[in-house]
């Protein structure tokens, strides 16, 4: 039987092309020239001054939070439903992660429940762009500048994606991507902080390369990491950059397929295709199972793996992490929408490889699991 994997990246413009100059020229650490060609481009594309590259998305938020100063004691607000790096990020550096439900129609932070969780302790929000839709950015500014928070964006899954014609990556004091290969663009493994704020980028250097002091090299003042980007990694990045036009664009045409396919399925809701700020750009195209339906996600997902449907459950949510509620981190709370989401939810293929047929096959065994 033939199986449809959830993701398969796409590697076909100059990707070999500039690997074998790394090779060539012998230039693959960080110091080669992609790393900053690459930092540049992107950038450019988030209509940001600065970009800086590191290993990988998780590295790029805890070099943000490290940047923006946020140590013990302080708190900041994100999304519960989310990826568990944004709350480790901020955990790394003894400061405490608060969490918010998210919106049942674009499963991104609530932005009418965040003032309600500001203390005299939050420093920051942490908005993060879920699936296909932004969060509500201009809203999540609104009340950062109201309260005189921080923003650090996190975009990872939303490359190329716009809020309000703005790109996404160009808001608040710092924003981070990943390029891990289920992202819109792909380095392996890899990462990107971008900032306007020349002492931020300062600092995100700084950071990634073990806080080395550029005029007295090997005296340390401060505890940094090794989070470097290789020159390898940057040019396949600088390839997949090329094609991140035509990458959205198939990403869109994967989303209408998958609408039309599963038009009138009753038992399930979906993302909406476009919201008031944006149009959905389909990182992944996720379903969410009504209860009506009579099944959750891990008993759908266990039938379509048994009809060759490769599909990954949803986030579980921050507020409930074992780890967190077993040595006090965060209070036991209840996020309706968050915990109905990481029930009732999971996401069918949707990498770049993906072909027509494969997204008919995919709706198809859905639509016969449901029946
Ligand atoms: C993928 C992802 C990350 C982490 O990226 P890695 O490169 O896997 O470390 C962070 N935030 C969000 C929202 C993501 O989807």
């Amino acid at each position: 039987m033939k199986f449809i994997p959830v993701n398969e990246p796409l590697l076909q413009g100059n990707e070999k092309k500039y690997l074998m100059e790394c090779i060539d020229t012998g230039w693959i650490s960080s110091e080669g020239p992609f790393v900053a060609q690459l930092e540049k481009s992107f950038a450019e594309r988030c209509g940001r001054k600065h970009g800086i590259a590191v290993c990988n998305g998780t590295a790029a938020l805890e070099t943000a939070v490290w940047a923006l100063g946020i140590k013990q004691g302080d708190e900041v607000i994100m999304p519960s439903f989310t990826i568990f790096t944004c709350a480790l990020a901020v955990l790394r550096y003894g400061a405490k992660p608060v969490f918010v439900d998210c919106d049942p129609e674009t499963w991104n932070i609530d932005t009418k429940l965040i003032r309600e969780k500001i203390t005299s302790k939050t420093k920051a929000i942490m908005p993060v762009h879920i699936y296909g839709l932004p969060s509500d950015m201009n809203e999540v500014m609104k009340i950062a500048e109201e309260n005189g928070l921080m923003i650090i964006e996190d975009a990872a899954e939303q490359i190329g994606q716009e809020y309000s014609g703005r790109p996404c990556g160009s808001f608040g004091e710092v924003s981070t991507f990943s390029f891990y290969p289920n992202k819109h663009i792909t380095t392996g493994e890899g990462g990107m902080v971008v900032t306007d704020d020349d002492a931020i980028a300062e600092k995100c250097r700084s950071v990634r390369n073990l806080c080395f002091k550029p005029e007295k090299r090997f005296v340390h003042d401060e505890l940094g990491y090794n989070f470097r980007m290789t020159n390898l990694q940057a040019a396949v990045g600088v390839a997949q950059l090329e094609k991140l036009d035509e990458f959205v664009i198939k990403k869109r045409h994967i989303g209408r397929l998958y609408n039309e396919y599963l038009k009138g399925l009753d038992k399930i809701t979906l993302q909406p295709v476009s919201c008031s700020y944006a149009e959905n750009i389909y990182w992944v195209f996720g379903i969410v199972l009504k209860k009506e339906s009579g099944i959750n996600a891990a008993t759908a997902m266990k039938k379509l793996a048994d009809r060759g449907i490769g599909t990954r459950p949803f986030f579980y949510p921050m507020h409930k992490q074992p780890v967190f509620l077993k040595d006090g981190t965060v209070m036991e709370e209840s996020l309706p929408v968050s915990e109905m989401l990481s029930e009732m939810g999971f996401y069918l293929p949707s990498g770049l490889a993906l072909s027509d047929e494969d997204i008919e096959l995919s709706a198809r065994k859905l639509r016969e699991i449901l029946l």
